[in-house]
């Protein structure tokens, strides 16, 4: 693993005529480049393939970057592309088919069908923490719903942005594809063209800006955000597999994960062991010092790692606390005596400092969750059927995990995405597809025969018959 860390002075691209870019993209969509089951086809398996190739580029750029394991590089960003792309391609014949409804009597003889049409040009704007995955994936769903793109990398992950930038014109149609880097400047030349969609991942902050210029132009828009997403563990929980299920969701990545357990809400009797099992399993998972695992990232800049320091001070470091400003250290960190109008309760975490509160009862988290925004996840830890009902029951978040964190992102029936404030709209396998693509609903009748019936001059007779049969 590259320890370095380094950015590369990587320049936005050179001179961005934005409104030339988005127009020739246009022009090739409605050439109809993108329109046949052939050419969907083929930009997939051309993704993959540079995927496959070009793998330890990836995982360089992606250490380099932050620190990213190469385990956890590969099953969360490269490999997790390369499996929404074979689910894809295995299922894209059977998307596209029009699907048949059922079509009243009134309109007969006629056919009524859904057709998935493609929705033309679409921006895809991608945040730091999964560079290539939250790239890649929705690129996934646009293709194979045959649509122009522009993608526009997160500049903070700076060689990854620089390394995408230029394979996906080696692998991609690039009359049809491009990848705009570049930062504030760059992004917002973009949102100020006309799309025909626009996939944004990301904070809740510029999820204002982007909504703002997609008004502008009607654009649809999808948000995939994150928030504070709680763990709930009732005394009922198997607290073992609870500890080591949340510290391996939490200090994945060092934290900085959209689904990562924010906070843990526990029963009293039982936090003081939980918060036991979270310690021996962090020293199972990084050994007696993290600092000195493989398996550990680091915090993506300095911004952040400073802002993630001073939340210590929200409460006591029960677990971890230590850090490193050079090479932006920050120990998997249990913060305990947390109160819940400290900093490190109102703004998302997005590191590796889990605060552990405590409550009295399963509704007292209830209404602690429901309290604050709808969260992106919610995890339960409880073998009750009735708390699980429950708590399922009374809080609304964009999915909900029982007795396993971020699991869920991995069922590809299960559509990923958020509500209210962490996020609209939702992705992953087929609702990827759909996501970029519009139902047209479409009746055709034939000419013959053209009763009068329902032309007029109207009599009792055509009236009883319209009554029969609408
Ligand atoms: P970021 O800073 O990389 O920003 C994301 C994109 O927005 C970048 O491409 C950037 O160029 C652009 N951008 C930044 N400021 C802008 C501005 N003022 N105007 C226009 N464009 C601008 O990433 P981030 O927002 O720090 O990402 C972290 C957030 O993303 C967290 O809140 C996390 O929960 C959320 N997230 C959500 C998901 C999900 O799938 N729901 C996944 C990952 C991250």
């Amino acid at each position: 693993m590259t320890t370095t860390m380094s950015r590369p002075n990587t320049p936005a691209t050179p001179a961005l005529d934005a409104h030339a870019l988005v127009g020739a993209l246009r022009a090739a969509f409605v050439a109809g480049h993108t329109q046949s089951y052939e050419w969907r086809r083929d930009q997939l398996r051309a993704m993959r393939t540079m995927l496959v190739e070009r793998e330890p580029e990836f995982m360089d750029a992606l250490a380099t970057d932050m620190g990213k394991p190469p385990a956890e590089a590969y099953a969360a960003d490269i490999g997790f592309v390369v499996s929404e792309i074979d689910y894809t391609l295995r299922r894209l014949r059977r998307w596209m088919r029009p699907q048949r409804v059922h079509a009243p009597l009134v309109t007969k003889p006629s056919r009524a069908r859904l057709v998935r049409e493609p929705l033309g040009v679409v921006l895809v704007i991608a945040p730091w923490n999964y560079p290539v995955h939250l790239l890649l994936a929705p690129m996934v769903g646009a293709l194979a719903a045959g649509n122009c793109i522009v993608a526009k990398p997160s500049e903070v992950t700076a060689n990854t942005s620089a390394l995408l930038a230029r394979l996906i014109p080696e692998y991609l149609d690039t009359k049809c594809v491009k990848v705009v880097e570049g930062g504030v400047t760059e992004t917002q030349a973009l949102l100020a063209e006309q799309f025909d969609h626009i996939f944004y991942t990301g904070n809740g902050t510029v999820a204002r800006v982007v909504l703002e210029a997609a008004a502008k132009h009607l654009t649809p828009v999808t948000l995939e955000l994150g928030g504070k997403s709680p763990v709930i563990i009732d005394e009922s929980a198997n607290l073992e597999v609870a500890a080591r299920r949340v510290a391996w969701g939490k200090f994945l990545n060092a934290g900085q994960t959209c689904i990562a357990p924010d906070y843990v809400l526990v029963a009293k009797p039982v936090a003081d062991k939980f918060v036991e099992h979270v310690r021996r399993a962090v020293f199972d998972f990084y050994g007696p010092d993290p600092k000195d695992s493989p398996d550990y990232a680091r915090i993506v800049d300095g911004r952040h790692w400073k802002r993630l320091v001073a939340l210590l001070d929200s409460g006591t470091a029960t677990i971890g606390g230590q850090h490193d400003e050079k090479s932006r250290y920050l120990a998997p960190t249990v913060l305990r005596d947390v109160a819940p109008d400290s900093p490190a309760m109102q703004e998302e975490i997005f590191g590796p400092v889990l605060p552990v509160l405590t409550v009295d009862s399963v509704d007292e988290a209830i209404a602690f969750v429901n309290n604050r925004d709808k969260p992106l996840a919610l995890y339960l830890f409880s073998e009750s059927g009735s708390v699980q009902q429950r708590v399922l029951e009374l809080t609304s978040s964009g999915g909900a995990c029982i007795n396993a964190t971020m699991f869920q992102v991995v069922v590809r029936g299960l559509p990923f995405g958020g509500v209210g404030p962490s996020g609209n709209g939702a992705y992953h396998g087929r609702s990827t597809f759909e996501t970029f693509s519009h139902t047209k609903s479409v009746l055709r009748k034939s000419a013959r025969p053209d009763p009068a019936l329902a032309y007029p001059p109207y009599t009792a007779r055509k009236d009883k018959l319209l009554r029969r049969f609408l």
